[in-house]
């Protein structure tokens, strides 16, 4: 067999498993989804948390259950004061060392140079441009190697989130992509976490829902949606930073950049 054909081989039975677990996971609670994973996945699984809500509870779901998973963040540089403060809470509160991946020291000198600090918010290309740097070119190598990502997802964050699926197998970084609380409501969340005594982000009482970098996140109005806090200068289809979501508001079943990291970042 070439290598192409065993890569090939390796694929299939790993998008396999993501069908099995996404079948699975709608009779499972997030405790049991997180177990299931690591019992069914072998080689590195990766939980990227930026300290928001839905991100707290897996991490302590992850600490309390003493699971194999790798909890990292992107620290993008620009994150509140309340954001790193909440980092070193939650190391000591959970018993477990997050870490950190950067943005490229020189891609990050020369987008500085290049649009001014904060030039993402003249033009929407600059904006791109500025999270591929900080967020997508980290992310790839936060994951490089991975068999699979977890992230803190949930459905009714945004119009593009509610098509995603629970489990999923993302084709281009060839890893098992799940989203433990995709069906999650905020409601259910915020009780979890107050029952719990979960640190969170004291931002999400001032009425930050989805927090990220400083200069991109403000608080939202009562009955405004979670992502209208975020990029709230541009139109509505433009707002994901590429993580998840692809610039045609389709999702992204791995990562959607050109070499610069620019035209086909969200
Ligand atoms: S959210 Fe704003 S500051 Fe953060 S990476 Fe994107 S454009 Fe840059």
């Amino acid at each position: 067999m070439t290598q192409s054909e065993s890569e090939a081989e390796a694929a299939e039975s790993t998008e396999s498993l993501a069908w099995r677990l996404e079948a699975d996971f709608s009779l499972l609670e997030a405790r049991e989804r997180l177990i299931r994973l690591r019992e069914e996945i072998a080689g590195r699984i990766v939980f990227t948390t930026s300290f928001g809500l839905e991100d707290q509870i897996l991490t302590h779901l992850i600490a309390s259950e003493a699971l194999d998973v790798e909890i990292v963040t992107l620290d993008t540089g620009r994150l509140f004061p309340q954001t790193y403060a909440l980092w070193a809470e939650s190391e000591a509160r959970f018993g477990r060392r997050i870490r950190a991946v950067y943005p490229d020291r020189v891609a990050l000198e020369n987008l500085v140079a290049d649009q001014g600090i904060d030039g993402f918010y003249a033009a929407v290309a600059m904006r791109k441009a500025c999270c591929a740097i900080r967020k997508v070119e980290p992310l790839g190598r936060a994951l490089d190697g991975a068999s699979a990502w977890i992230t803190g997802l949930r459905a009714d964050q945004s119009a593009e989130r509610k098509r995603m699926p629970l489990v999923e197998f993302d084709a281009d970084r060839r890893l098992i992509k799940a989203n433990p609380l995709l069906d999650w409501t905020r409601e259910e969340a915020i009780a979890f976490a107050k029952e719990r005594s979960v640190p969170i982000n004291p931002l999400h009482a001032a009425g930050f829902l989805s927090i990220g970098c400083a200069p991109c996140t403000r608080a939202v109005q009562h009955g405004e949606s979670e992502r209208n806090g975020r990029w709230w200068w541009e139109s509505e289809d433009e707002k994901e930073c590429g993580l998840h979501v692809g610039p045609d508001g389709r999702l992204v079943r791995g990562p959607q950049i050109q070499s610069d990291g620019a035209e086909r970042m969200t």
